[in-house]
């Protein structure tokens, strides 16, 4: 007998829901083997993931799943359907469609070799040593490569790639978005090196107690609206976030005891991340649409709560005091002013996550550049140490002593997330049009800040953004909140007058 629409809906929730609680678990594994796993059981517990991943791979290319498609895309049943369904049935047959296509065998091998390639780039990092990991990334690439033709794309094999994390981006449209800001940033970077006023950031670079630095991070959060009651602070390599469900989202941070900024700056960007998937609305728990609309909207706010937030002279007019009855010795008779400049100090440097914000937009340019070739097949593995270290003097004027400095500092591509790195600047350049919405609506943004009524804004970012989960389109967030698509002039405008503020420039 024919289920009726209402029994139909009701069990493709449930199908959605066990597909979710795979990558539920899934997640879970994942910040276990970064947060302190043992090394010796990486290799078994890889097989787990491949066991799990491949489960959510049948479940999501199932015959079944494509008889709930086909049912909920006749128009008869399509009417009927609520927004969420509508959005859901849409996004399911979106990976439907891209996963049905790779054999299977194909896919679990990919996802065995990303997750032990992850511990292989740990080790090649910290034994600076490109070889060990070179074999790992060249068969990552290839895999990409082949993905592509499966898939199949349009002008630029590298269009793909992007599409995955934001959608609707090209090489066309970024390779415009981005020259426009390297024509701003360039002159800008020039003009500070020159200038006579250099910020002194050696103030944070004395002892920092680490149990210290962990105690200011979390009063921070907490000031911020991050739920500790739905989240944790942990330590890890590499910093990052990871949303199971909105009742749980765990974030990281890397403390080093001999350099404050670091730790402070990844715990507040990685809070402005689970803001996000902490506020996402009830309505989408249990379904594949609970979690951030985009890599780039996603970075927009953990931007905009780690530079337009934290790095501004009213949130250290609030919370400076605080700093100083941590840390009185270490900042005795600095005073907030100077304090202010010294986060803000601009200098081309090595390492992305450490970078400022002016020149880290030259570090993502880089990896867009490299990855754009990778893909297209104009460069070959073996060959990126020197091809990194030639752009790094071409952009920032520095070149890496070693390969762990260099083409070794960043985790994505032992996961195989080619097309991510654009999501940073493309963060940037939203968060400043999300900032620009703000003030139209609060012109005391400032002061709110000084005043320390930062879940004021937290609330205005989750109702206009957070809530939405993954319901609109990353376009259409936007032109919601803005009225405008993506311009980069607003970061411009606020780099500039920022900037020139902080080294008197004209
Ligand atoms: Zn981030």
């Amino acid at each position: 007998m024919e289920k009726n629409f209402d029994t139909m809906v009701a069990d493709f929730k449930d199908y959605i829901k066990r597909i979710k609680q795979y990558n539920d678990a899934l997640g879970i594994i994942f910040w276990d083997l970064r947060t302190g796993a043992p090394k010796k059981g990486a290799s078994d517990r890889a097989e787990v993931i491949g066991m799990l991943s491949t489960e959510m791979f049948r479940l999501a290319t199932s015959d079944e799943m494509a008889k709930y498609i086909d049912y909920f895309t006749m128009s008869e049943q399509n009417e009927k359907l609520d927004n969420i369904m509508k959005v859901l049935v849409n996004e399911s047959k979106r990976e439907y469609d891209k996963f049905k296509k790779i054999p299977e065998a194909k896919y679990k091998e990919y996802v065995i070799l990303t997750s032990e390639a992850e511990t292989i780039w740990e080790e090649a990092k910290n034994t600076n040593n490109f070889a060990l990991f070179s074999p790992y990334l060249e068969r990552i690439v290839n895999f990409n490569i082949e993905f592509i033709d499966i898939w199949g794309y349009k002008d630029n094999k590298y269009n793909t790639l992007l599409d995955y994390y934001e959608p609707g981006m090209t090489v066309d449209k970024l390779d415009k978005i981005f020259g426009e800001l390297r024509a701003k940033i360039v002159p800008l970077v020039a003009s500070i090196k020159a200038s006579e006023f250099q910020p002194d950031d050696s103030i944070f670079t004395k002892d920092f107690d680490v149990k210290k630095q962990e105690e200011f991070s979390i009063y921070i959060l907490e000031k911020m609206g991050y739920d500790f009651e739905a989240g944790r602070l942990d330590e890890s390599e590499h910093p990052f976030t990871i949303g199971i469900t909105p009742g749980d989202v765990r974030i990281t941070t890397h403390y080093y005891p001999n350099l404050f900024s670091s730790a402070l700056f990844s715990s507040i960007h990685e809070g402005g991340h689970a803001l996000y998937e902490q506020n996402i609305s009830n309505n989408l728990n249990g379904t594949t649409l609970c979690t951030g609309t985009s890599m780039g909207i996603h970075e927009s706010q953990s931007r905009f709560w780690e530079n337009l937030v934290g790095r501004s002279y009213s949130f250290w007019k609030c919370y400076y005091q605080e700093l100083l009855s941590i840390f009185p010795e270490q900042f005795e008779g600095i005073a907030v002013e100077e304090f202010y400049k010294a986060i803000n100090k601009v200098e081309a440097s090595l390492i992305r996550v450490e970078a400022d914000e002016l020149t880290y937009n030259l570090h993502v340019m880089i990896r867009y550049e490299i990855e754009k070739a990778l893909i297209n097949q104009q460069i070959k593995v073996a060959d990126l140490p020197e091809i990194w270290n030639k752009k790094m003097e071409e952009y920032l004027g520095v070149v890496p002593p070693n390969d762990a400095k260099g083409v070794l500092q960043d985790v994505h591509w032992s996961g195989g997330s080619f097309g991510y790195f654009p999501s940073y600047t493309l963060g940037n350049i939203y968060s400043a049009q999300f900032c620009n919405a703000i003030r139209k609506e609060m012109p005391d943004f400032d002061e709110m800040i000084g005043r320390g009524e930062m879940l004021k804004i937290k609330e205005w970012l989750s109702e206009k953004i957070h809530k939405y989960g993954k319901l609109l389109t990353p376009a259409e967030i936007l032109m919601d909140v803005t009225g405008e698509e993506i311009n980069p002039e607003y970061l411009v405008e606020y780099l500039e007058s920022k900037y020139k503020a902080i080294y008197n420039l004209k």
